[in-house]
């Protein structure tokens, strides 16, 4: 290709144009930032710096100038229910909705909040009523989320696994691991009623929408043993380990008592033993220790806990120890040990806590959904040293 001189006078043609485009970008940038207010950036700035209180204030002053702000009123009213202000989160989403010239999708999306404002207040009624009105409406997936939160809160297990069942056929997320949870509580209604029948009716449906529902199988142990049928509760409680190797600390007390009705006691200890070198635990080696304690005496416990502290180390197996040693001790070293222990003592009750992986909340006690996060199954139901 050969050079023509035409081509020079193109560069500064191209300049030009670049000059003129970037001008207009400004004047336009300008001319559209006159109409926001100053408060409006006073606002955004506090906002980039946390400093919430003063962001607040800046984003009021915007909305009393202008009251066509919509997007800030929502984003003000989700400002406040975070802070737990709700009584003004409800005020600001209630105007909203009363304004005949708001469009549909805002008034649908106000609704959302409204309907949010009233679940964090506490108001489930309310909060119910709100989102069932958008169960007919493209927000309906949201919708059915909170729903189904609310029907957990209220303890309404059946509303609860329709909701859930629905929100499983709709969203990529299996809902199968609650839904089972759900089957449970029913059950656990049914027990206390005493009848047994719809309970296990319950728990098969747990354990057919959730294989690993170990939940239910514990449940199931508990029912047959509460009829007598400590053979058949032991195998069910059994098939845990398969399950979820963790699980199986919740029902080893259970099961010891199980296999001393069945006079079988020696082949549960035995039976724990080989349990315990598989999957070592801190709370399933204290039920061991407490029953060959209780069954074989202080020197066959204190045997278990030294083997023990070679095998693990920790200050739970320590403990164990130094109370073995304490019964066996003569007069003169008692009250060493006994201070050992107790100091001990003090430092595991610290330690030892379950914990929610989803949001760190610890607990003396375990629990299948969390009571600060809502989360099910997110306790490990293991205690840990930490
Ligand atoms: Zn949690």
């Amino acid at each position: 290709m050969e050079f023509e001189i035409w081509w020079l006078l193109a560069f500064p043609l191209f300049f030009a144009l670049g000059w003129l485009a970037a001008r207009i970008d400004i004047r336009q940038v300008v001319t559209e930032s006159r109409t926001v207010p100053n408060s409006y950036f006073r606002g955004l700035n506090f906002l980039l710096n946390e400093q919430p209180d003063k962001a607040l204030d800046a984003f009021l002053e915007v909305v009393k100038l202008d009251p066509e702000t919509i997007d800030l009123h929502f984003t003000l009213g989700a400002l406040f229910r975070k802070r737990g202000e709700l009584d003004r989160a409800i005020r600001m989403h209630e105007n909203l909705l009363e304004r005949e010239s708001l469009a549909e999708e805002d008034r649908l999306k106000a609704l959302v909040e409204l309907g949010q404002d009233y679940l964090k207040a506490g108001l489930l009624d309310r909060s119910e009523e709100v989102f069932t009105r958008l169960l007919e409406t493209p927000f309906a997936g949201q919708a059915r989320r909170y729903l189904l939160e609310i029907y957990v809160q209220e303890k309404d297990w059946r509303q609860a696994i329709q909701a859930a069942s629905e929100l499983d056929r709709q969203s990529a997320r299996p809902m199968n691991a609650e839904i089972a949870h759900f089957h449970c509580e029913l059950a656990a209604l049914d027990m206390v009623k005493g009848e047994q029948a719809l309970a296990q009716q319950h728990l098969d449906e747990a354990l057919a929408i959730h294989r690993q529902c170990t939940r239910a199988n514990i449940m199931l142990g508990d029912l047959l043993a509460g009829l007598g049928r400590h053979e058949a509760a032991l195998a069910t409680w059994r098939q845990i380990e398969a399950q979820s190797p963790a699980h199986m600390v919740l029902v080893v007390d259970r099961m010891l008592e199980n296999f001393k009705k069945l006079n079988r006691l020696q082949e549960g200890l035995d039976w724990l033993k080989g349990l315990l070198t598989r999957h070592p635990s801190l709370d399933m080696f204290n039920t061991l220790y407490h029953a060959v304690m209780e069954a074989q005496g202080a020197d066959a416990a204190y045997q278990l806990a030294r083997d023990e502290l070679r095998r693990n180390p920790s200050l739970h197996a320590l403990e164990r120890l130094a109370e073995a040693e304490l019964i066996t001790a003569p007069e003169n070293r008692r009250e060493v040990i006994q201070n050992a222990k107790s100091l001990i003592q003090r430092h595991v009750q610290r330690l030892t806590r379950y914990h929610c992986a989803s949001c760190g909340f610890k607990a003396s006690q375990f629990f299948w959904r969390c009571p600060a996060c809502g989360r099910w199954d997110s306790f490990d139901p293991a205690r840990h040293e930490e």
